[in-house]
Parts: structure tokens; C-alpha cells; sequence
């Protein structure tokens, strides 16, 4: 028995075209830039967002001056419009989030600041695919200030997709690291469910792990289940991806198929807990969050969600 997605994951959504010649032809991008819109994004990751975390709160380009500024960054077009992301003017002024990541946001009809895994699954497709693609940039900004080989400092190009070196010339593209993520099931009603050290109580996932050097993805998937939990997996079939930028991955979703009766080793130091959790209680937990004992599942902005929702809906 194998299942397939039912939807896209709630981040792979992108309905703007990225019109990557777009992003060194200066003269167009001035055309368009009395049109564009913009976002902001602040050290947090977080934006602005309105209507029940809907919609993002975009600004007319002309705000920000006659012509994008170096730290702009250009999302896509579509329709004649640009659209652009923009950290604060002052950093400094921006206050620090209360709550975890993993709490549920309280959401309002008013404007709010919300970071990507709050509000990613909540907002419209648009809104969803220029916030990722944008918090994903700024992520490669912050981190790319220097040349990795001469150790010169770097400037932003092409729009924000390119940074050079000011001693060298060398260019560098934004970066993203592999990371598989694999549901785990017995080839009938049941799926095999991790914690994390160090998650809150009763979160349960399934497991991932960033890809090696020189290795693939589907060894990747074996090795690191076996690394995991200590069990053999078999039929490895890939399922979707989505960009996953905390700070820089991509998430390769896989479904693999093990015996349950072989015995649970769980990686120390990585893996609180395990077990084998029936369809039934999976479905329950989807329905009515907190109403299984000791299964709290994954938030609706993962990959893990769309997975664990997909294999759950299999009759
Ligand atoms: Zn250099």
C-alpha cells in the first residue's frame, strides 16, 4: 500500500512567475518599480499579515524611494506588478517575538507580525510562495556578508539573488542544504512516529535528516531511519518537497515501509521517543488536536503535516 500526496505541502505554493531574466536587466526593473509592491521582513522572519493571517500587507514600492534599494530583493512578476521584500529600515527598532515556534498564533483582523511556520499554512498561495521565497533570501543575506574565498566582503546583485565579492569578483547564489524526510509505515494501518529531544510533550513526527556529502537520497533515507530508530526500511518511493527556510533546507519527502515487529533503537542524544501509532488515533489527532493522550503532530506549515495528513486519509 502506498498513498500520495493530496495536496501540495503549504509552502511549495507559488503562484507568482519568479522571471529570473528579470532580475539583471536594470532598465525593466526601473519600468516596473513605480507598480511594484513590497513586503517587509524583519530579523525575525517575521511580516506583516491581515485577515485572520490570510493575506500579506504589501506597501506601493514607490515608499521606499525612486528605485529598489541595495538591501531589496525581487520576488517575481506578474501582471505588470514586481513584487519585492524589504528588511526594516531600522533593525534595531524591531522587538523580539514572545511565544515558541511551535505555539499556535493568535490571529486577528488586524495587521500583525507573523513568522513563516505561524502563518504559512494560513495564508492565500501567493502570499504563501513570496513570504517563503523571501524569508529564505534574507536567511542567505545575513550569512553570505563575506567571500568564502578570499574572505572580502560582499555585495547584493541581481536583484538580491546574486551577492559578489568586492576583492575578487567571485559571484555566490543563495544556497539551499537537502534534507530528507521519510513517513514510515507498516504497509497497512500503521505509522511509525518519533519525538525529538528536546520537543514539547507529546509532539510526535516523523523522521528527517540533512543529506551527506556524495550521498543519495534514498541511502540517505535508509541510513538515517536506521540511525534513528534501528529499523531496516524497505520500497522507498518519493512523495513531494518543499522549501523549508530555517535557516536554509529543502525538504525531499519520501514514504518507506518496515516491519513493526522489528525492535525500536533509538538514536541517543536525538530521539526521545517512538512508536507505531494506529490510523485511527492519527486521524483522531488530526481532527481534534489534543484529543489523543501523548500525540500532539506536527504543525500545518511542514512537509511532515501534508504527509502525515495524506497517509492518514488512505482508506
Ligand atoms: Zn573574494
Amino acid at each position: 500500500m502506498s498513498f500520495e500526496l493530496l495536496e501540495l505541502p503549504a509552502l511549495s505554493r507559488f503562484t507568482v512567475d519568479r522571471r529570473e531574466p528579470l532580475r539583471g536587466d536594470a532598465e525593466r526593473v526601473a519600468q516596473l518599480w513605480p507598480k511594484a509592491r513590497v513586503i517587509t521582513v524583519d530579523a525575525h522572519g517575521r511580516t506583516l499579515v491581515a485577515d485572520q493571517a490570510s493575506r500579506l500587507v504589501d506597501r506601493p514600492a514607490t515608499e521606499f524611494g525612486d528605485g529598489p534599494p541595495d538591501d531589496a530583493v525581487l520576488l517575481g512578476e506578474q501582471d505588470g506588478v514586481a513584487y519585492w521584500a524589504m528588511p526594516p529600515a531600522d533593525e534595531t527598532d524591531v522587538a523580539a517575538p514572545s511565544g515558541r515556534a511551535w505555539s499556535r498564533p493568535e490571529l486577528t483582523d488586524e495587521p500583525q507580525w507573523l513568522d513563516l511556520r505561524s502563518c504559512g499554512a494560513l495564508l492565500d498561495d501567493t502570499g504563501a510562495g513570496l513570504f517563503t521565497s523571501a524569508v529564505a533570501l534574507f536567511h542567505w543575506h545575513r550569512s553570505a556578508k563575506f567571500c568564502a574565498v578570499c574572505g572580502g566582503g560582499t555585495e547584493s546583485a541581481k536583484s538580491g539573488w546574486a551577492r559578489v565579492c568586492s576583492q575578487c569578483g567571485r559571484e555566490e547564489y543563495p544556497r539551499t542544504d537537502a534534507a530528507v524526510i521519510c513517513l514510515v509505515h507498516d504497509g497497512a494501518d500503521r505509522v511509525l512516529l518519533a519525538r525529538g529531544e528536546g520537543w514539547p510533550a507529546g509532539r510526535y513526527s516523523v523522521l528527517a535528516g540533512f543529506v551527506e556529502a556524495g550521498e543519495s537520497l534514498e541511502a540517505c533515507v535508509a541510513r538515517e531511519i536506521s540511525e534513528e530508530v534501528g529499523v531496516e526500511v524497505g520500497d522507498i518511493r518519493y512523495l513531494g518537497s518543499q522549501p523549508w527556510p530555517f535557516p536554509r533546507s529543502l525538504m525531499i519527502g519520501f514514504q518507506a515501509v518496515a516491519d513493526p515487529d522489528e525492535p525500536l533503537r533509538l538514536a541517543d542524544g536525538e530521539i526521545a521517543q517512538a512508536k507505531w501509532v494506529s490510523r485511527a488515533d492519527v486521524r483522531q489527532a488530526l481532527e481534534v488536536p489534543g484529543s489523543v493522550p501523548d500525540l500532539l503532530l506536527a504543525p500545518g506549515a511542514s512537509i511532515a503535516y501534508r504527509m502525515i495528513q495524506s497517509w492518514a486519509a488512505v482508506n
